[in-house]
């Protein structure tokens, strides 16, 4: 296992409502101390009261977009001044979900990525190819584009990101990744990164797909995954806890 300290990161999607939310982080915070590293990325209406819950605890919570703009006609986007007034850590940018559904190209995505670095928010940059993708043999084409663009528009700042490998075809379909296919890719990311910044090693790698209670320890012992980002499994306390523990 490597020196980096794990970093759990649950992503809540369009779920939730204020007394589910309570529940679920009583259940995260009657866990603690964890020795990984916790965080929650909420829907944007939810921050408020994740932070206040949240506030005296050493878990962390983020947004799940960015806009790319500082402000201005941009009707329904959020930007990442305002994330940072909320005391987001985090923001998960370039989702599959945002690519597909969206639209979002690899160039929005970094520029998103840029913008919230601007505000102190650390960006988790999603990657990862669909299962036509890997099926052709371009997971490691696909990857290496999409990080590309976030390396160029990020410059020396590159190593302030955390970058989460999610191919496609394992986002809530039950199929994770074998550790050795997410390990793979993670290599050729870290290899990437490395030839982008003397700071590599300490970057943070997060593997999303389907990361479960009984997967995760496995995925974790890895050389090259520093941790997770935690669809519907970060929607049960008792499965979120669970996967942060196996980090530990
Ligand atoms: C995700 O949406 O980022 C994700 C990894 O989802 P799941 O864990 O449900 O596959």
């Amino acid at each position: 296992m490597s020196a980096r300290r794990k970093l759990v990161v649950g992503n809540w999607k369009m779920h939730g409502s204020h007394p589910a939310n309570a529940e679920l982080l009583s259940g995260i915070m009657a866990a603690r101390p964890f020795a990984a590293d916790v965080a929650v990325c909420v829907p944007f209406p939810y921050l408020p009261a994740t932070a206040l819950s949240l506030i005296d605890s050493d878990i962390r919570w983020g947004a799940q977009d960015c806009s790319a703009h500082k402000q201005g006609a941009y009707t329904g986007e959020v930007s990442s001044t305002m994330l940072a007034e909320l005391g987001c850590r985090f923001a998960i940018v370039g989702h599959s979900e945002r690519r597909a559904m969206h639209g979002e190209s690899d160039q929005l995505v970094a520029d998103k990525a840029l913008a919230a670095l601007g505000q102190g928010v650390t960006p988790i940059v999603c990657v990862g190819e669909t299962l036509a993708q890997r099926e052709a043999g371009e997971t490691a084409g696909v990857v290496k584009r999409q990080l590309s663009a976030v390396i160029h528009t990020l410059a020396h700042c590159v190593s302030e990101m955390v970058v989460a490998y999610e191919p496609v075809w394992a986002i809530g379909t039950g199929l994770s990744a074998t550790p050795e296919q997410a390990q793979e890719v993670h290599q050729l990311l870290r290899a990437q990164l490395q030839a982008a910044t003397p700071r590599a090693e300490q970057m943070k790698l997060l593997y999303g797909g389907s990361v479960k209670p009984d997967n995760a320890a496995a995925l974790f012992a890895k050389p090259d995954i520093d941790g997770a980002l935690v669809g519907g499994a970060a929607l049960k306390a008792v499965d979120f806890v669970a996967i942060c523990r196996a980090a530990g």
